[in-house]
């Protein structure tokens, strides 16, 4: 598959779903990518990606910014609170708020550097214990802890659905969250649902293998 291609099924289903052509953001996610590919996607216009990790973004992202300098670039990974500061320098949105020390670090650091990157929710639908996020019940207390206490701005909610599960259900559950909370954005959707996930609202898909082809473990890490 190409950027072309996805982008081109993202509109269909944009359409197909009543939506407005361009209200779905498409993060290309390159961790792990050859730079090769990264820089052949940015040779096509695509100024948006995403990256799991600090350190790997830390090493790709500022050389290639130096050249198109437009790009936007949001981790979608976990992050730990001693990497925040760098974080913030890299990142233009963080999909992987989780935990209230977490946001605590974040909301001292927003102060420190006078900007705030976009910031997400990640939410466990699934419940899995090897899984980040916040659980379902505790969604609507930590949206109003973010807000009150930390007086930090949430742009949306995101879901890794479980593996062995229909996504549909958890995109849909990810939807009503943000709705009764007055949250717009939707990060979700991968290369293998992206459209199940369009249908539901997303607002930001997270499409990988589909662009770039497989990852290659080796070449990054
Ligand atoms: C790797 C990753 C993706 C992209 O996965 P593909 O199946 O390659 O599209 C999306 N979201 C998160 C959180 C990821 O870690």
């Amino acid at each position: 598959m190409s950027l072309v291609e996805i982008q081109n099924r993202i509109l269909t289903a944009t359409k197909k779903a009543g939506r407005q052509a361009g209200s779905v953001n498409l993060i290309a996610v390159s961790k792990v990518q050859p730079n090769e590919r990264v820089a052949g996607v940015l040779q096509q216009g695509h100024r948006l990606f995403g990256e799991n990790r600090v350190q790997e973004a830390a090493g790709k992202w500022p050389d290639f910014q130096q050249k198109y300098p437009d790009t936007q670039v949001h981790l979608i990974g976990p992050l730990q609170t001693n990497k925040v500061n760098q974080a913030l320098e890299l990142f233009d949105a963080i999909h992987t708020v989780d935990r209230e020390k977490l946001v605590k670090k974040l909301a001292d650091a927003v102060q420190k550097h006078g900007r705030c990157p976009e910031l997400f929710i990640q939410v466990n639908t699934g419940e899995e214990p090897q899984k980040a996020g916040i659980s379902p019940a505790d969604v609507d207390g930590f949206v109003k802890t973010c807000r009150e206490t930390y007086g930090l701005t949430i742009a949306g909610l995101m879901v890794i659905p479980p593996v062995d599960e229909e996504a549909s259900l958890h995109f849909a559950l990810l939807g009503k969250m943000a709705k009764r909370n007055g949250l717009d954005g939707l990060s979700m959707g991968m290369s293998s649902d992206f459209e199940v996930a369009i249908a539901l609202g997303a607002t930001h898909v997270r499409v990988g293998s589909a662009i770039f082809g497989e990852r290659v473990p080796s070449v990054n890490t």
